[in-house]
């Protein structure tokens, strides 16, 4: 008999859940303003609400949070996340921020200026966000394929050229201050991005003069799946695949709650001293001086370590193969789920699971609400309601998917949960067409509504 996979980890320390009744979630969710970022941990059984900052820390991690140096100026733990930064990725500068929008926030302050335009591949969330409050415009070009969910595409994050020289060659340069390359592409669905399309980005880019950056926060995934799928790469380890990645971009923004496997973290990785000496500024007047940004020392040494765990392959294998297993429970039942399967988390259609939900009525958050009630399990909206209201006109956007993502946190949960996770969607989808009503907005934020939106039910 062929051995099969298992976990390339044991458990060492573990937290109680518990298993509440649907009479109890009916009424927390209504409590809740049907919005999922209102109920209490305590409230949710499988908590599938992100991977950031989620992840069950490693104990080479723990061991290294006890060394850390708490020195304001000049910590050895500094030293050890520069170091860990430029073995891994290569780059020469960096500066620590307190998580990943504080990455965008102090690059974008000295990079973009008003009445900009930042082409990449479908912006995540906060970095639209970031760009936007800037007066700017962020210009998605992902390859149409990324749209289509049932298509199979080995690399769905890819940039679409044709769409990107287009900006480049009908803008004046200085109205573009960077290109940003999502690794892998969270908002399409988690996809990757080939290194084919990375080196000709590249290219293009360096034609017109404009630096590349990488908003990196699964850059480990992204360099599994190159592995995985890119001819040319099945021999190379996920460090080699990494450092030449990295080598076609000017600089990174990094969410370390994400591939660096810990619970709070940011970081930018840049190239060029200028970039570094101009985001010093910012970085100490929004996060912190520059050898600990926002961060504590023992929170860096485990961001090191981290570093190292999250590019180890049998680790990557195990994580992005439980996000599999879970999509090909769904997949063989019929449920409409993105595919290829993205590497943190599965994306569910939700506008092909409720055909009789109307735009209008936020086909993706419905979905959620009724997943939560169904069996405690807590997935996220990933479209009308996250996309925001168009700056200019006030009008409600509707992108083209409205997904509800079941995020996979890092070595926490067990196949089984996995297992009840799909047993729980199965029986929402069973009973689809008795959902015919949506939700109606209360009240909401002007930017990232998502957060503290209040639903009730149509
Ligand atoms: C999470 C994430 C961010 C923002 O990072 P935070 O740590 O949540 O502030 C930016 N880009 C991508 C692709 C992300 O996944």
């Amino acid at each position: 008999m062929k051995l099969p996979k298992a976990e390339s980890y044991k458990i060492k320390m573990v937290e109680p859940i518990r298993q509440s009744t649907r009479e109890e979630r009916e009424l927390w969710i209504k409590d809740a303003n049907y919005n999922l970022f209102n109920l209490r941990s305590s409230q949710v059984f499988v908590d599938l609400l992100t991977d950031s900052g989620t992840g069950a820390m490693s104990d080479r991690q723990w061991s290294e949070m006890m060394l850390g140096d708490e020195s304001y100026a000049g910590a050895s733990s500094y030293y050890k996340v520069k170091n860990a930064i430029k073995d891994i990725t290569g780059f020469e500068y960096f500066l620590p921020t307190h998580q990943g929008r504080a990455a965008e926030n102090v690059l974008f302050s000295a990079l973009i200026k008003e009445g900009n335009l930042v082409p990449g591949n479908s912006h995540f969330d906060t970095t639209k966000a970031h760009i936007e409050f800037r007066k700017s415009q962020a210009i998605d070009c992902t390859i149409d394929e990324a749209f289509d969910t049932e298509l199979d595409h080995p690399f769905k994050g890819n940039i679409d050229l044709t769409k990107l020289e287009k900006v480049l060659s009908e803008n004046p340069k200085e109205n573009i201050p960077l290109i940003i390359v999502t690794i892998t592409c969270n908002s399409s669905g988690g996809q990757p991005v080939s290194m084919q399309n990375m080196r000709e980005v590249s290219e293009m880019a360096k034609k017109y003069d404009i630096p590349v950056y990488y908003d990196s926060a699964r850059f480990a995934e992204n360099a599994y799946f190159i592995k995985i799928r890119e001819e040319g790469y099945s021999q190379k380890t996920i460090r080699e695949i990494v450092k030449e990645m990295f080598s076609y971009a000017d600089g990174m923004t990094m969410s370390s709650k994400k591939d660096a496997i810990v619970n709070m973290g940011g970081f930018i990785g840049m190239r060029h001293k200028e970039v570094f000496d101009q985001a010093s500024v910012f970085n100490i007047l929004f996060e912190g001086f520059n050898t600990y940004g926002g961060m504590s020392g023992r929170d860096m040494n485990a961001l090191a370590q981290g570093l190292y765990d999250g590019t180890e392959f049998d680790y990557l294998e195990t994580r992005i193969g439980q996000v599999a297993y879970l999509g090909q429970m769904l997949k063989d039942y019929g449920v409409p789920v993105q595919y290829p399967f993205g590497g943190h988390a599965i994306f569910v259609d939700a506008k092909r699971f409720l055909p009789n939900i109307p735009k209008e009525e936020y086909i993706a958050q419905t979905l959620a609400v009724e997943l939560y009630i169904e069996g405690g399990v807590r997935g996220v909206e990933i479209g009308s309601i996250m996309a925001d209201r168009d700056p200019e006109t006030g009008e409600n956007r509707y992108p083209d998917l409205e997904l509800m993502r079941l995020a996979i946190p890092r070595r926490t949960y067990t196949n089984d949960h996995m297992k009840y996770v799909a047993a729980a969607i199965i029986n929402v989808y069973d009973r689809r067409n008795e959902i015919t009503k949506g939700l109606r907005i209360v009240t909401e934020a002007p930017i990232l509504r998502h957060f503290t939106v209040e639903l009730e039910k149509l």
